[in-house]
């Protein structure tokens, strides 16, 4: 049975990318999708293509029954090695003051409490006190854990800074249970959130003002997330690593 990675909104941006990279390491990989099968679909094929192994499952990381299945899915597929929490969303650009319930709600469902969830489901079946044979849970973070977003999305920020301070506790906690716990904080990369957030120009908006002058890509993300799943991160549990191009590392 090979090594599974289960990637949550592996369908595209970021998380494709870690998809793709996933398999291209060796592990049998669930391509999670909310509602886009198209995109999941090309992600299966381009992995299927290379020689590697791939499904693609819906779920909606923001109900419980969806992530249930989403795991029962992976058990299928061989043994739970990696759980890469990248599913994430962002809303329109708004002031604290103007935020409905919904709006909160619904973002810390998704970012937060999915992220939970599916970190519950993922220490079950790695946990050597558990029967398992440990593994690697690798969250998506943000550089807006550590800027805050004032005056568009705190809301988005305070979801990434509740991921940095899970990623931290959780590694504490399942240390002596063979399971690493780490996060990726990216900065500015190019992929579809920012149109998903209303602003698609974004990206090139902000790139001079960026250190390195461009945004990132979602495989120079990518490549972080396998390398902090890795045994060549044996020692890097708790960790959470700026992929940012020096944006946002505080002095
Ligand atoms: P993206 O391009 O908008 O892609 C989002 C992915 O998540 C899609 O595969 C989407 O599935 C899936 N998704 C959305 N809501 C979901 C839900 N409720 N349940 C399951 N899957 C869901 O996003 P991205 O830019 O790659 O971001 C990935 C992660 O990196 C997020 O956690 C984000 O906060 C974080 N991040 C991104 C940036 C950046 O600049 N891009 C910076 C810092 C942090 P469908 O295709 O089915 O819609």
């Amino acid at each position: 049975m090979p090594d599974v990675m289960i990637v949550t909104g592996g369908s595209r941006g970021i998380g494709a990318a870690t998809a793709i990279l996933g398999a291209k390491a060796g592990y049998a990989v669930v391509v999670n999708y909310a509602s886009n099968r198209d995109a999941a679909d090309d992600v299966v094929a381009t992995i299927e293509a290379d020689g590697g192994t791939a499904i693609a499952v819906k779920g909606d990381v923001g109900v419980e029954a969806d992530i249930v299945a989403i795991f029962k899915a992976a058990d299928e597929l061989g043994a739970l090695k990696a759980l890469v929490n990248n599913a994430g969303i962002v809303a329109e650009a708004a002031d604290v003051a103007d935020y409905d319930l919904a709006r909160l709600e619904r973002i810390f469902r998704i970012n937060v409490i999915g992220s939970f969830l599916c970190a519950r489901e993922a220490v079950k079946r790695m946990s050597t006190k558990r029967g398992g044979a440990g593994g690697a849970i690798v969250n998506l973070s943000s550089a807006a854990a550590k800027l805050g977003a004032g005056g568009s999305r705190v809301d988005y920020a305070a979801t990434k800074g509740a991921i940095d301070t899970f990623t931290v506790g959780l590694a504490k906690e399942v240390a002596g249970e063979g399971i690493s716990v780490t996060a990726v904080r990216p900065g500015i990369i190019e992929t579809d959130i920012h149109a998903s957030g209303g602003e698609p120009g974004r990206v090139a908006e902000m790139a001079a003002s960026l250190p390195l002058k461009r945004p990132g890509t979602a495989e120079e993300v990518a490549r972080a997330i396998l390398w902090l799943a890795s045994d060549e991160a044996s020692y890097s549990t708790g960790a959470i690593l700026d992929v940012s191009g020096a944006r946002a590392i505080l002095p």
